[in-house]
């Protein structure tokens, strides 16, 4: 006997409307909605399949400058350990952690997914280090944050960019927190869903833990060099510290009926001291900043070439120069290339090529 076909679900209404609707049934009041989103920059039919989100997360997933995070420094230059956290395991970091707050309180997790996978695709090569040199050169300054926001708006796709939802593109220019800023953040510089406040939060509990466990493996500290009330408050161990905080991420947030994402009083005095021991014991060492001074010559002298050279730049780049906005040209440039790319090409142009043939 032949079976009964079985019902297609998405047969009647589109998929994406049975999972908007489903939204509507299961999150929080307060969660963003793919279905209320305020769209993109350029109107676009929605896909049949996928929410609005759910497709800003593929998008981000799918272009090039997320492919280049896995051979992007976070904190140790150009790692060659193969234990060491690059910029692309970061952002995987930063998206479990994200999803894990995003479930307990029935947020928009699509939503976080996306704002996650996207927050650090303008970072540079050599982590901060690289930031601070595009920093001073370019006048008006350059953040990663907003660097990102370059990338998807204008940069992939050969200059057409991604064409993120609104909320998407809020929650990657909002994620930064600032080297000597206050880790909440002034509100008017918060995001304006929670998704994207949780993720910001996300960002801190990922990168505080493991750059505390690359030093660790780096033996540049010792278990018992951390501070006795953090192994106390947040934990000794790498999965304890970050349950603790993702707990406390929890509980604050529900205890204020999701009026904003936060972490307790207490621990939010833990973790700013977790970050001031580790700018003194990590960011900040001798060893590190050495390094900090080769990545500034290294870049700030591409940058002079490049701006001077427009072969040089057109072969490189693949487009001729364009002179009215050369030096952001070549910011975003730079910005885009990877550790490996970057020493590659400063060892093409500036030092001598050993002879091959024999
Ligand atoms: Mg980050």
């Amino acid at each position: 006997m032949s079976k009964p076909p079985r019902t297609r679900p998405g047969l009647r209404e589109p998929m994406r409307a049975q999972l908007e609707q489903k939204e509507r049934h299961i999150l929080a009041p307060r969660a963003q909605l793919s279905s209320t989103s305020l769209g993109r920059l350029k109107t676009e039919e929605e896909c049949p399949l996928r929410t609005a989100f759910q497709r800003d997360r593929d998008r981000i997933v799918h272009c090039k400058a997320f492919r280049r995070l896995k051979h992007k420094t976070q904190v140790f230059l150009s790692p060659t350990g193969d234990h060491y956290r690059t910029r692309l395991t970061h952002t995987l970091e930063v998206s479990q952690i994200a999803r894990t707050i995003g479930r307990a309180l029935a947020l928009n997790e699509d939503l976080m997914e996306a704002i996650a996978l996207g927050h650090d695709l303008g970072h540079t090569a050599f982590g901060h280090g690289g930031e601070r040199v595009l920093n001073e050169i370019m006048p008006g300054g350059f953040y990663h944050n907003e660097q990102s926001l370059r990338v998807v708006d204008l940069l992939e796709k050969n200059g057409a960019g991604l064409n993120l939802s609104m909320e998407v593109r809020d929650g990657i220019l909002k994620h930064s927190k600032g080297r000597n800023l206050p880790i909440l953040g002034e509100p008017a510089r918060r995001a304006s869903t929670l998704e994207g406040q949780a993720v910001r939060l996300a960002d801190i509990v990922a990168y505080l833990n493991h750059d505390l466990d690359d030093a660790l493996r780096a033996e540049i500290l010792q278990p018992e060099d951390v501070p006795a009330d953090i192994r106390l408050h947040v934990g000794s161990r790498h999965s304890e510290r970050i349950h603790r905080l993702v707990e406390d991420i929890i509980h604050t947030s529900l205890d204020l009926d999701l009026a904003e994402i936060r972490l307790g009083e207490e621990m939010l005095e833990q973790v700013e001291r977790l970050r001031h021991f580790l700018f003194v014991r990590v960011y900040d060492l001798p060893l590190v900043r050495k390094e900090f001074e080769r990545v500034h010559k290294i870049i700030s002298e591409l940058f002079e070439t490049f701006m001077k050279d427009d072969e040089l730049l057109a072969r490189e780049m693949g487009s001729p120069p364009s002179q009215g906005e050369r030096e952001r040209q070549v910011c975003d440039f730079i910005a885009g290339m990877t550790d490996r790319y970057t020493l590659d090409l400063y060892r093409r142009l500036f030092l001598p090529r050993p002879w091959m043939k024999l």
